[in-house]
């Protein structure tokens, strides 16, 4: 078997309850989302066909024992729900990092979601596939909210209400778009007295916001 990948490195795990952690990445190809402030669009088109086994060979190279299956969107290939268990079986620590529009049912359940929650910036808002938020597991699920300004956190705070999100997840995060007024949406987190974590995508810090392959 095989999935068209646009992408794999090895590098620093920049967001989620992960952040700081190395951490190998295998960026698949395609995305049926357009969110306007999308920072992997190269992911579209493109990439190439790998099989399973280079894939795994490529990560053993790296010696790290976590993987984040990310994209693009890493859950519209089909293909990518057997080479998710097949990393549970080799015993990897298994991140997938998913948009939130296809449905996550079919994820072995030894990988952790992280859920992209989109907000009425994104612009995609609408294609949140709901019943996701019904699988998410305290002890090992995340949901994000990438926020471009105040009307979206707003909307995450409604969406963290009307779902209980605090009860089902490991971590709430909060991602402010990168290049916004972070110390607006930092005062807000903080008057909000919600147990949400502000999510900063440490990677563009450390390796400026346009850099690919880390
Ligand atoms: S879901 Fe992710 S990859 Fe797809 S358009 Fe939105 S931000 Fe980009």
């Amino acid at each position: 078997m095989e999935l068209r990948i646009t992408e794999i490195f090895l590098s620093i795990q920049g967001e989620s309850s992960h952040a700081g952690r190395p951490c190998s990445f295998v960026r698949l190809t395609g995305c049926p989302m357009r969110c306007v402030w999308c920072d992997s669009e190269y992911t579209f088109t493109g990439g190439e066909k790998i099989t399973f086994e280079e894939i795994f060979s490529k990560l053993e190279a790296f010696g790290c024992r976590l993987v984040e299956v990310t994209g693009g969107e890493p859950l519209a290939q089909k293909d990518v729900f057997p080479f998710i268990t097949e990393l549970c079986d080799r015993g990897y620590e298994v991140l997938i990092e998913t948009g939130g529009y296809v449905s996550t049912e079919n994820v072995d359940p030894r990988a952790s979601i992280i859920l992209d929650v989109k907000c009425p910036a994104s612009g995609e808002a609408e294609r949140n596939y709901w019943p996701n938020l019904g699988r998410l597991r305290p002890e090992m699920d995340e949901v994000k909210f990438v926020v471009a300004d105040l009307n979206d956190w707003k909307f995450a705070k409604r969406t963290i209400e009307k779902y209980g999100l605090t009860e089902r997840t490991k971590e709430i995060l909060v991602s402010p778009v990168h290049g916004i007024d972070l110390v607006q949406i930092a005062e807000n987190v903080v008057r909000s007295g919600l147990p949400v974590r502000l999510n900063l995508q440490l990677h563009k810090f450390i390796w400026g916001p346009d850099a690919r392959g880390v």
